[in-house]
This record gives structure tokens, C-alpha cells and sequence, in this order.
């Protein structure tokens, strides 16, 4: 179903699929990209042996396009989610899209769905989500031969409805992500398969969501589900360096802002035990930006580690939160050249 353009409330809007006008698409056959198409069909036609469904050759992205206060459309650090894609396209022997490609479809989908492009004001944005698939017919494990790169957008509310609001969190000490030298660095839905179940289980003992430790020693805090971690101690922002942690660009981006307001970055192994020393903790991603955690509960090692007064974000999270979106928003200065403009 679509929104009801007449009628939505961009404010509480939620973050999840709804259909809009239109999606773009490029094979690659032959040993080479084909031209853009543009459909209006929800719906691909593939081989039932295709790799992708077999053999989890695929691979996705997520950004998004944002109103600013002056009416202009913005996506954000573009270049950023196409490198990572060839990254992901590497690593599991798919086609590489070209950087210009990823770029001239980000750019055709958002202006073909113009509509619904949320207006300036309410935290709202349109999702857009980049999807490549291995689409050849195989039994026998190897690459496919052919490719599908799409892109589909949808509208989302902000991502905390009603303010900024600090979440729990739980260690996941009976389930790993991924593996140091595995997938975990890459942007692929089996690293998501991996972590549906830690996830299921935190949800039903009512925690947001689970923070992994490294797969191997489990002595090292690597990242959460869908989203990076961060801790503030004094004037440092720490986050943690490993082999099996996706490179989030709201994390690379938050680390460049970080600097630049005067912080110190650390970018190393964080031991579990030094949870008990930042000042405040938080996951990060372009879904929420930054979700500021109050809680880390390890039911394993019966530990607990609270932070601030258990309500409101800390002062670093809220400025890091603010001056970001600002950026994406249009409100203030991009003092780093992070956002485009679309021509609509
Ligand atoms: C996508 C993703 C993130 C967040 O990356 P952003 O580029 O900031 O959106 C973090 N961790 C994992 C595992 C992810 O898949």
C-alpha cells in the first residue's frame, strides 16, 4: 500500500515498507552493466536456482534523501554507500556496480518518486534501499554468471517519535553475527539471517536490541545488530576497531563531526569491562542516526551497566544528534561536503 499523500502524518510515520511510484533497475549480462529501467512493478521474475537464493549472493545498502529548510532535496555521503557496495560485491564475487551507476540510480529513483519525498520539518525522509542479486541459475557453488542492481525508496517517520529516547540493550553471549575473517566487514542479509534470532530473543526479554562481543575471545565489544557502538569518556569518543564490524558511514561521519567539535576519536579494541567507564553509550546508524543506550545488561555474566539519569540522552549524544541532522537537514553549514543536492 502507499501513504496516503493527502492525509499522512510524517511525524509518526513508521520506518518500514510501503510502495511508492516507481523503482529502477540494471542488469549486468554479458559482462557488462545495461542501461537504467524503470518500472513500475513491485515484483522481479527470477531463476528459482538463482545464486542469490541458494547461495546468498547478494547484497544491500540504505540511505536517505531529506527536505531541507530550504526546500531542496538532499541525499547524504553518496560515494559512501557505493564503495561499500563494491566492497560487499567483492567479497562475495558478485559484478561491481560502478561508483557513477550506484550514483545516476540513487538520483533517478528519488526524482521519479519526487511525491514522495516527505516534506521539510518533521524528521521524516525517504528510505532508499539499493539491492544487488546474484540472478543466474546454479546448483553447483560458484558466482553467477548475471546481475541485478535496484533500487526501491519509501517514506519513513523519524525514527524516535516522540524525542530522542535511550534504549537497553543486551550482550549477546550465546549467538555471534559474524566471524573475524567472514562476512561481518560486508552489507550482506546473511549476516542479518545471523543475528534474527539473538535479536528475537532480547526483544522477548524486553531489550531493544543486542550488542555482539568479538566472535573469537568474546572479550571485545564489536558492534550491535544493525548498527554501530560508540562510548564517551570525558572528551573521547571511543569506538571499537575489529575484524568482523561493518563500516558504518553515520559512524565514519560521526567520528569526522566528533573532531571537529574538539573531541578526541578512538578507534581500537574496547574490552567489555570498559563499559562500566564511558560516561555514555550509544548505537549508531542512517535508520536512527544515534540511539543513546541507558542500559547494557549481560544475563550471562551477570553484569549491568547504566547510563545518565536512566531518561534523557547524554549532553555529548545530544549534541553529536543535533548538529548531524542539521547537516542533513539543510539547517546548518556541511562544513565536509557530505550531502548532493537532487535536481527534482
Ligand atoms: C548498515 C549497517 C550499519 C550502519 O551503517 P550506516 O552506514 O551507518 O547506515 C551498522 N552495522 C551493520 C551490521 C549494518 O548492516
Amino acid at each position: 500500500m502507499q501513504v496516503d499523500l493527502k492525509n499522512v502524518d510524517w511525524k509518526t510515520l513508521p520506518f518500514g515498507y510501503t510502495d511508492t511510484d516507481y523503482n529502477v533497475r540494471c542488469y549486468y549480462r554479458n559482462g557488462e552493466w545495461g542501461k537504467i529501467e524503470v518500472s513500475s512493478s513491485k515484483d522481479i521474475s527470477i531463476h528459482m536456482a538463482a545464486t542469490c537464493l541458494h547461495y546468498g549472493q547478494e547484497g544491500f545498502e540504505g540511505l536517505k534523501a531529506y527536505t531541507g529548510k530550504d526546500g531542496k532535496v538532499r541525499i547524504f555521503r553518496v560515494d559512501e554507500n557505493a564503495k561499500r557496495m563494491q566492497n560487499t560485491a567483492n567479497r562475495v564475487l558478485m559484478a561491481v556496480p560502478p561508483i557513477e551507476l550506484f550514483r545516476e540510480m540513487v538520483h533517478t529513483v528519488v526524482k521519479l518518486n519526487k511525491r514522495f519525498v516527505p516534506p521539510y520539518g518533521y524528521g521524516a525522509t525517504l528510505y532508499i534501499r539499493p539491492l544487488l542479486i546474484g540472478t543466474s541459475a546454479e546448483v553447483g557453488v560458484k558466482p553467477s554468471d548475471e546481475y541485478l542492481l535496484m533500487m526501491f525508496v519509501c517514506p519513513v517517520g523519524p525514527y524516535f517519535k516522540d524525542g530522542f529516547k535511550p534504549v537497553d540493550m543486551m550482550i549477546s553471549r550465546n549467538y555471534d553475527r559474524a566471524a573475524p575473517q567472514g562476512t561481518g566487514t560486508v552489507k550482506v542479509g546473511g549476516n542479518y539471517a545471523a543475528s534474527l534470532q539473538s535479536l528475537a530473543e532480547a526483544k522477548k526479554l524486553g531489550y531493544s536490541s543486542t550488542i555482539y562481543l568479538d566472535a573469537k575471545e568474546k572479550k571485545y565489544i564489536d558492534e550491535c545488530g544493525p548498527a554501530n557502538f560508540f562510548g564517551i569518556k570525558g572528551k573521547t569518543y571511543v569506538t571499537p576497531k575489529s575484524e568482523s564490524i561493518l563500516p558504518s558511514i553515520t559512524n565514519k561521519s560521526l567520528q569526522q563531526l566528533a573532531e571537529y567539535l574538539g573531541y578526541t576519536v578512538e578507534r581500537r579494541q574496547v574490552p567489555f569491562e570498559e563499559l562500566a567507564e564511558f560516561s555514555e553509550t550509544a548505537e549508531c546508524g542512517t535508520a536512527a542516526v544515534i540511539t543513546p543506550i541507558k542500559k547494557i545488561v549481560d544475563p550471562v555474566a551477570g553484569r549491568e551497566f547504566t547510563y545518565g539519569d536512566g531518561v534523557n540522552p547524554g549532553p555529548v549524544c545530544t549534541e553529536l544528534f543535533n548538529k548531524y541532522t542539521a547537516i542533513q537537514f539543510g539547517e546548518a553549514e556541511d562544513p565536509f561536503g557530505w550531502t548532493e543536492v537532487v535536481d527534482v
